[in-house]
């Protein structure tokens, strides 16, 4: 049978499905990732994406953070693509239980999502790393350089996991309960190399594991079934049926 076939299929007979996924998610969108050929890591920096989106990194560079991560991260022009409204469809026809994602652009809630694990924290909660005010993306997008608290001076903290920083404990526990009891669990959209994150697909225990993405990854043979094609038509097919653009 096609693969998207067999997607579809698995998708009309499960009740319990979890989606975990990645930057790739979100390129449809015009948002780059890190590891395609157009993503951030073949791009000319200064330094890796990693090295600047590293705790130790924002403590000492300050400016060069914020300029990488306006330019970079900050997309608030980017709209839902077909993935994410599938997924946001999937959950509302009592399908979907959960997104995990490692994503950070706040998507799957603009496209309507309502149970999403941000395992890596949005770019849309921001808060003063003094006295916690909290402060909109728009203004971080606005100021030049580091931004001050609106209120008390300080500094204003994009509430992103940096590397070298821990994740969140409750969004850890909720995804890795979720996975753990999905009936399938599908994954799309990442190179899996991002640790502690990818780790937690190994919670899932069931058979229905799928996993979509346009390249191969190194976990590419824990899959049930294996789609190497994008993500927004595999999704957009298997709950609607098409993949016409
Ligand atoms: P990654 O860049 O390591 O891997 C992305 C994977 O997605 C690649 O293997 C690529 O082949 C695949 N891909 C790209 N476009 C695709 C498409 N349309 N359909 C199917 N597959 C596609 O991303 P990662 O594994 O998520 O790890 C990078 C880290 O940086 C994560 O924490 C990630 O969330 C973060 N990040 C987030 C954003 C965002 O919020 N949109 C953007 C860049 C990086």
């Amino acid at each position: 049978m096609d693969k998207l076939e067999q997607l579809k299929n698995w998708v009309e007979e499960s009740e319990n499905i979890v989606f975990f996924g990645g930057a790739g998610v979100s390129t449809e969108s015009g948002i780059p990732d890190f590891r395609s050929v157009d993503g951030l890591y073949n791009q000319k920096y200064k330094y890796p994406p990693e090295t600047i989106l590293s705790r130790t990194f924002y403590v000492h560079n300050l400016d060069e953070f914020y300029k990488f991560y306006r330019d970079k991260l900050l997309c608030l022009d980017a709209k839902p693509n077909k993935a994410h409204i599938a997924l946001a469809k999937l959950e509302e026809m009592g399908k979907l239980k959960a997104v995990v994602t490692q994503n950070i652009d706040g998507l799957h809630q603009a496209a309507g999502s309502k149970t999403v694990y941000e395992l890596h924290g949005s770019i849309l909660r921001n808060y003063c790393l003094r006295c916690g005010e909290p402060h909109t993306a728009e203004y971080i997008k606005s100021v030049d350089g580091p931004p001050p608290c609106l209120k008390c001076g300080g500094l204003v903290k994009p509430d992103v996991v940096l590397y070298e920083e821990g994740l969140n404990s409750d969004t850890v526990n909720g995804a890795i309960k979720a996975i753990s009891e999905a009936d399938m669990l599908i994954i799309g959209g990442t190179s899996l190399s991002v640790y502690p994150a990818a780790g937690y697909i190994e919670y899932y225990t069931g058979n229905k594991l799928v996993l979509i993405n346009k390249t191969p990854t190194d976990r590419d043979d824990m899959a049930d079934l294996l789609i190497h094609d994008s993500i927004g038509k595999a999704l957009d097919f298997a709950v609607n049926g098409k993949t016409e653009e």
